[in-house]
């Protein structure tokens, strides 16, 4: 009998629950609301519970989960959900709970890193070893992998809070991170575009002066971190992403802003297969997960 595993996408806004033999052998999903961790948590084991009657007992569980989070094993905390601005979440023991309630194998891991995993696994990351995820949702995060093995180091990377320039003659906005202010997540996330323009980014039409700014952006993020890490991929997704209009403007702002430095035939000849959308689509998070359950069985 091929096992199952079970998989959590804990997000700001949603938690998205699966139970599959593999990408693609899903066996039954459902979805609720991040209300508090009490209600989700007990939500999320009532859906295992209930599964597990039906399809037989879990090898393992996966959580994706919105951070920041503590997952350094030596740790007192290690599981927990650090000082978060989602409010009740701080401190949340997300992967005690879990455990406690169904006594199975854990995998726990950002969701981003996640959903690195995850297409690397069976989407557009597959055969590489250095490439970053980054989503551009309510916040901006990033995770990936470095020569095969997922990035954590200190704690894990925090790559929308990046410094960009912002020139506030062009650009007055003066950013929504309420750490930073006008750190990249402060200027291009979804509630920064909101702000800025006065309407959510999802009603803003293709040919509005706010994409070609959020294109630059982006842009000015993604030359940083390739210079950085010097990813094979770059894999871009969250709900402003959804924008498909945007990666041909990210693309060639990139290769403006790299000034023909990188004598990549990636970056020269084919940016298009370089900077794409997740091949996982919208199911690359709870793929993830599922992907960080079958490493932890
Ligand atoms: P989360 O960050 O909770 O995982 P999303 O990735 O969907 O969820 O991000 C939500 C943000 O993305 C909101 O700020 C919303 O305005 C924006 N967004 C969602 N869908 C779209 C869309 N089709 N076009 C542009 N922006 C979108
Ligand atoms: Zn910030």
């Amino acid at each position: 009998m091929t096992p199952i595993f079970g998989g959590i996408e804990a997000g700001g806004t949603k938690f998205v629950c699966i139970l599959a033999g593999g990408a693609e052998d899903i066996r039954a999903e459902a979805r609720f609301p991040t209300t508090t961790p009490e209600e989700a948590i007990r939500q999320a084991v009532g859906f295992f519970r209930h599964q597990q009657a039906e399809h037989g007992e879990l090898a393992a569980i996966g959580i994706a989960s919105f951070g920041p989070l503590d997952l350094h094993p030596n740790s007192p905390t290690c599981g927990h959900i650090l000082p978060t601005t989602k409010a009740g979440w701080s401190n949340t023991n997300f992967v005690g709970a879990i455990q406690q309630a169904l006594a199975l194998p854990i995998g726990f891991d950002t969701d981003v890193n996640a959903a690195a995993l995850g297409e690397w696994r069976w989407g557009a990351a597959r055969g590489l070893d250095t490439f970053i995820y980054l989503t551009i949702g309510t916040g901006i995060g990033g995770g990936g992998m470095a020569n095969g093995h997922l990035l954590h180091g200190l704690l894990h990377p925090e790559m929308g809070h990046l410094s960009i320039p912002h020139d506030r003659g062009a650009d007055p906005f003066a950013g929504s991170c309420p750490f930073h202010g006008d750190c990249l997540e402060g200027l291009a996330s979804g509630p920064a575009i909101e702000k800025r323009w006065g309407q959510p980014a999802e009603t803003l039409p293709p040919e509005h002066p706010a994409w070609a700014l959020e294109a630059h952006y982006l842009a000015l993020g993604l030359v940083n971190w390739i210079y950085t890490l010097s990813p094979q991929k770059v894999i871009l997704g969250g709900g402003v992403i959804q924008q498909a209009h945007l990666f041909p403007l990210i693309r060639r702002d990139v290769q403006t802003l790299l000034g023909g430095y990188l004598q990549s035939p990636a970056i020269l000849e084919n940016i298009d297969d370089y900077i794409v959308p997740p091949a996982l689509g919208e199911r690359a998070g709870v793929l993830g997960a599922l992907a960080l359950a079958m490493d932890a069985a």
